[in-house]
């Protein structure tokens, strides 16, 4: 019983058949997405529902893709704690300062929402064989779901991708192909046998499902506001699947009645040895040019080309929002200063987010009273290669 009535390409429009495999638009090569019968979902389904329901991401179940409750690859996804932060915000300057924390999620990063969705789509629609290129969490979550489901992962990493996925992702029982470069190299590589083996390529917005497992951020923070969105959402971005997702799950939440017409703004958020969607959004671009020599430790952000791309600038600008590119060593710093202060030890990626709201309420573009969400998108555990003290 899936509401799902098309899927709509997100440049042209184009519309693709529902219930089918799909990549990238037939028409023009750019992101599907999942479109619903919001007006009926939102006749026959309200936020009180939810009560009952189990404390993972499928407790959306009305807007999520599967139609059939057996294909679901369930390993307690989501509905992540949002932790109120009060020594952080007072040492910051903000009285309402929340951390919605996806450390909990398995595999300890919230790839597994996008995974879940994702291999329980390919499982319902008959694949065996699943690829991903992974600049680090995806593949631990891909392989992790991939055997829980019974599919035979493929993955392609940078070398230098951190220890931690790389021993997961191995021990989940995926085949890793190791390649000299960042996500984008190992992506060419990817490229040039899937065909050749057969392989469905989940690379994030190359198919339509894994921004489906991510959107149920944006459902988690209103359910757990209340219905009522924040003032600001900072988020550490990449390929950019859970800005995107957050945003539709918005647009879908106000089409089914469930909020008003009020967004947070969006803050994105990069390092600054890879930073193409804050240069872009800075210098007015539509497009994110391609980022040459990608370094970062926050290995989530080494992504030096996003398909996403103008999907995330135009909400970057719709939403009245900012682009911030911080240094390694301050958002490492930031790490422990988060650990010290409130007991979460966060991905890099996490500590970026703290040092960008930083920076942010300096410059006086957040204030003080306002409703501020960071983002920990992972657990620090996975970077013990980052080069925390010991002692
Ligand atoms: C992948 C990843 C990101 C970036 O996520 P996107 O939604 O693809 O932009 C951020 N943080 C961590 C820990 C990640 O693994
Ligand atoms: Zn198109």
């Amino acid at each position: 019983m899936s509401n799902v009535t098309h899927l709509e390409c997100a440049k042209c429009q184009k519309i693709h058949t529902a219930g089918e495999p799909h990549g990238l638009c037939m028409n023009c090569g750019m992101p599907l997405l999942v479109r619903y019968d919001l007006g009926r979902i939102g006749g026959m389904w309200s936020p009180q529902q939810l009560q009952s329901r189990s404390a993972n991401l499928w407790r959306y179940r009305e807007v999520l893709p599967v139609e059939h409750d057996r294909h679901i690859v369930c390993l307690g996804e989501g509905f992540t704690p949002l932790l109120k932060a009060n020594r952080l915000g007072q040492a910051l300057g903000l009285s309402e300062l929340y951390i919605k924390d996806e450390s909990f999620n398995p595999t300890g990063s919230f790839k597994a929402r996008g995974m879940s969705v994702a291999i329980s789509m390919a499982k319902e629609l008959g694949l065996r064989k699943v690829a991903v290129p992974s600049a680090g969490n995806a593949a631990g979550a891909m392989a992790a779901y991939a055997a829980r489901a019974g599919l035979q992962a493929y993955i392609f990493m940078p070398d230098d991708a951190p220890l931690a996925n790389k021993i997961e992702a191995t021990l989940y029982g995926a085949q890793i192909t190791l390649v000299k470069g960042v996500i984008t190299d190992a992506a060419r590589v990817m490229a040039q046998r899937k065909e050749a083996e057969g392989w469905f390529d989940l690379s994030t917005l190359k198919e339509p499902y894994r921004v489906e497992g991510k959107k149920t951020m944006g459902y988690e923070l209103a359910e757990q506001f209340q219905w009522e969105l924040p003032d600001v959402i900072v988020y550490p971005t990449g390929g950019g699947t859970g800005l995107i997702g957050m945003w539709k799950a918005f647009a879908e939440m106000e089409q089914m009645g469930w909020i008003g017409p009020h967004r947070p703004r969006m803050v994105c958020v990069q390092s600054e040895g890879c930073a193409p969607i804050v240069r872009a959004f800075h210098s007015g671009e539509e497009h994110a040019a391609e980022w040459s020599g990608a370094a970062t430790v926050a290995a989530g952000l080494r992504v030096p080309r996003a398909i996403g791309d103008f999907i995330m600038l135009r909400i970057l600008r719709e939403s009245s929002g900012h682009a911030v590119a911080v240094p390694d060593k301050e958002l490492l710093e930031d790490v422990k200063w988060l650990a010290h202060q409130e007991g979460i030890f966060a991905a890099p990626e996490g500590g970026a987010c703290v040092t960008a709201a930083r920076r942010l309420t300096r410059e006086g573009w957040l204030k003080s009273h306002e409703r501020v969400v960071l983002f920990n998108t992972g657990s620090g555990l996975k970077y013990l290669d980052a080069g925390f003290p010991a002692v």
